[in-house]
């Protein structure tokens, strides 16, 4: 029976770690701290860690870890990336026994471009790409690669599991009603974000179902979406015929400043 567990670390992030009772590999170790006392407290050894991107919270804690258990880390390589033991690329199938995991990779560029995602049935592992009502800042590369990544992760079934790296549901669901005031479950979803706050308790992993019912990057072909930037006289989505990219594109760039 495998647990997966939220370590939160650093401001907002999350640590996920994925264990068995005995065994642990941890993603996006931003930190060393907080998984050595979570290892400590439940008598866990580490196996190995995962990196989804190179950016600096979420791999400052490898080289601590690695001091205390020399496992291998999985990862794209990348010059800015010094900690990668071994590289993982579109299609690679990585076997983690124990705990007794397997992950298909897929990249994900357009928050970094080393960006990799993991994939096991039921679950995704997907760093800053998607987060829950939102996605990741657009850093390298076009918005089309971004917007092309998050495609792909919102056709895996709609129970899968999401791990993202950030706790940003509560302000991207603000985003989300601005974008659709009328969306019933946006509204719900702030209701039960609310309460899940309150009580300290993580919002994640959210669905690739709740994902697509509530965040309005994956619905950027939504009338009210569209009409929403028309009435805001947002770029990209001004001219008849807007196209899903240009949808894309303005909200992209309207979340940057909202
Ligand atoms: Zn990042
Ligand atoms: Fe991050």
């Amino acid at each position: 029976m495998l647990d997966i567990t939220a370590i939160p670390a650093l401001q907002d992030n999350y640590i996920w770690a994925i264990h068995d009772g005995l065994n642990a590999v941890v993603v996006d170790p931003g930190e060393t701290a907080p998984v050595l006392k979570f290892l400590k407290a439940h008598g866990l050894h580490l196996d190995a860690i995962l990196c989804t991107h190179r950016h600096a919270d979420h791999i400052g804690g490898i080289a601590g870890l690695r001091e205390v258990y020399n496992v291998p880390v999985y990862g794209r390589r990348h010059p800015d990336n010094p900690h990668i033991t071994n590289d993982m690329r579109e299609g690679d199938r990585l076997e983690l026994a124990p705990p007794g995991v397997v992950f298909d990779i897929i990249e994900v560029p357009g928050h970094l471009d080393d960006h990799i995602a993991y994939i096991a049935p039921g679950m995704v592992f997907c760093g800053d790409v998607l987060f829950g009502a939102g996605c990741g800042r657009n850093f390298e590369g076009a918005p089309a690669l971004l917007h092309h990544s998050l495609q792909r992760l919102a056709m895996l079934p709609d129970t899968t599991r999401v791990y993202c790296a950030h706790e940003y549901t509560a302000a991207n669901l603000r985003f989300a009603l601005a974008c659709e005031p009328d969306n019933p479950e946006v509204q719900q979803r702030i209701a039960a974000t609310d309460e899940l706050r309150k009580a300290n308790l993580p919002t994640l992993p959210s669905t690739i179902a709740l994902e697509k019912k509530t965040n309005p990057f994956l619905r950027c072909t939504r009338p009210e979406i569209i009409r929403t930037l028309q009435q805001r006289g947002l770029t990209g989505a001004s001219e008849p015929g807007v196209s899903e990219l240009g949808v894309f594109t303005a909200l992209r760039e309207w979340r940057n400043r909202f």
